[in-house]
């Protein structure tokens, strides 16, 4: 165990009633030492965060049995969608993949949806 996670975990009365980041500089832990994200990785972790707001989104619209017109859970899923475009729009962008393979993928898609669901 690194020295500074070592004293991490020692126990400190004072230092437990910190918020995190308190904690790991209590510890000696530089943060601004984390290795920074390259712009692949940081459009990765974006788009990640944004498809866990969506799926957020749409589990609330759902528990809240609240999927009417000018809804907030209807306002709040068309917001994340739009978000999630936009994460794809810049994938394409980064050359990450183009927006002939989504389609191909999205062809695929809507062809395994007509066998196993009624939406199509
Ligand atoms: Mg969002």
């Amino acid at each position: 165990m690194k020295k500074g996670v070592e004293k991490l975990y020692q126990t400190n009365s004072k230092v437990d009633n910190l918020p995190f980041q308190f904690k790991f500089k209590e510890a000696g832990i530089d943060m601004s030492q984390m290795k920074k994200l390259d712009a692949r990785q940081e459009l990765l972790v974006i788009t990640m965060e944004e498809c866990g707001e969506l799926i957020h989104a749409c589990s609330k619209a759902l528990r809240r049995a609240e999927m009417y017109p000018l809804s907030d859970s209807e306002h709040n899923l068309k917001k994340e969608v739009g978000d999630v475009y936009a994460m794809i729009d810049l994938l394409v962008e980064w050359d990450v993949l183009s927006w002939e393979e989504i389609e191909e993928q999205r062809n695929k898609k809507r062809e395994k949806l007509k066998k196993w669901s009624d939406l199509i």
